[in-house]
């Protein structure tokens, strides 16, 4: 057998294996793109459950006419330009494999207009056929990703989606999560033409409260305790949930690192250890917790959906977590409203 490099397509088709498991996957790095763009608006239009169309409108700075067929070629991106850049990046996306993997394995649209363009643009792919000459739109400054029909050519993974309703919730799960990354941006998510969540930007502290109930239920407002602690170039800041608000899942623990939701087990062990004391065996505490830190402290490269990160000093970061979160619970006193668990 002689080697020989694989098609682009292919190749697209195999990096979407990585990133595109289901219709929240395209979701998350549509939208993704959307805050990187500076949005303050995103509109997440869904037809039956993703599978046949997700829609994505945006505010955002919108891509240059001669930028688009590069928007949807891989390992093209306007993020980051340097080795020096990765190790301090601060954007969503980075590795410009997203828009490409997408359009690979469905029929994906992109329409957009920078704000001193007089008329949008439009390029189109759909695994077999690329339309890389922009056509005229009349679509407002921003961006529009249309991507119908998630998985059309590639029937072994079409067949791993569940019911509509399945993915529809793992979509509207997954933007709860954005909404509580980016207070300062507006939600509207809608399903089969049906208002689901509409979210206003929150600029105030009772705004942010406002949404937090929306998501994780106004009992676990009146339940929480506010924390914001900082030492040694670290800041944790965000909502700690009482022992007393405890749950029986792990279903309402938010914990975002430099704006990016991530699952992390040394975050959770953290967070577990500081618990130990004051929660029942069994029951899992409710928290929105953000940590900021030093973008080089962090590596996000290290899985391409980027939910995993590395930690370059994880033992640092696990003893300032757990100090600040026992800390807090320590101090906690009786006064604020005693509540069930739920
Ligand atoms: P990445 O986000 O890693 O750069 P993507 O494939 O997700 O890669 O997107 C490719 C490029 O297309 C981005 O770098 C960006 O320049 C542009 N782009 C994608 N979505 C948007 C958007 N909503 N608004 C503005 N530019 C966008
Ligand atoms: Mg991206």
């Amino acid at each position: 057998m002689r080697i020989h490099a694989l098609p682009t397509q292919l190749v697209n088709q195999i990096a979407a294996g990585e990133v595109v498991e289901r219709p929240a996957s395209v979701v998350k790095e549509l939208v993704e793109n959307c805050f990187d763009a500076g949005a303050t608006q995103i509109h997440i239009d869904i037809e039956q459950g993703g599978i046949k169309q997700i829609k994505i409108r945006d505010n955002g700075c919108g891509i240059v006419k001669d930028d688009l067929p590069l928007a949807l070629s891989r390992h093209a991106t306007s993020k980051i330009a340097s080795l020096d850049d990765l190790e301090h990046v601060i954007s969503m996306g980075f590795r410009g494999e997203a828009l490409p993997s997408i359009s690979s394995v469905a029929r994906l649209t992109l329409i957009s207009r920078t704000a001193d363009a007089d008329c949008a643009w439009q390029v189109s792919a759909d695994g077999t056929e690329q339309n890389f000459d922009p056509q005229p739109d009349p679509h407002p400054p921003g961006t529009t990703v249309d991507v119908r029909d998630l998985f059309y050519n590639t029937p072994a993974r079409r067949k791993f989606l569940k019911a509509e309703k399945t993915e529809f919730g793992h979509i509207e799960n997954l933007i709860q999560k954005l909404a509580l990354s980016r207070f300062d941006v507006g939600f509207l998510l809608q399903h089969n033409q049906r208002e689901v969540l509409n979210l206003k930007p929150a600029a105030t502290e009772q705004d942010q409260e406002k949404r937090i109930a929306a998501i994780c239920g106004s009992s676990f407002v009146d339940n929480a305790i506010k924390i914001d602690y900082a030492a040694s170039g670290l800041h944790l800041h965000g909502w700690v949930g009482l022992p007393t608000f405890s749950r029986s899942q792990q279903d309402m623990q938010f914990f975002y690192v430099n704006g990016r939701l991530i699952k992390d087990r040394l975050v959770a062990h953290a967070v577990k250890q500081a618990y130990q004391d004051v929660l029942y065996h069994g029951r899992h505490p409710v928290f929105v917790l953000y940590l900021e830190l030093d973008p080089a402290l962090v590596d996000v490269n290290a899985h391409p959906t980027k939910l995993e990160v590395r930690f370059r000093e994880g033992r640092m970061v696990h003893d300032f977590l757990f100090q600040a979160l026992h800390r807090c619970l320590a101090e906690q006193r009786p006064g604020r409203q005693a509540a069930h668990a739920i």
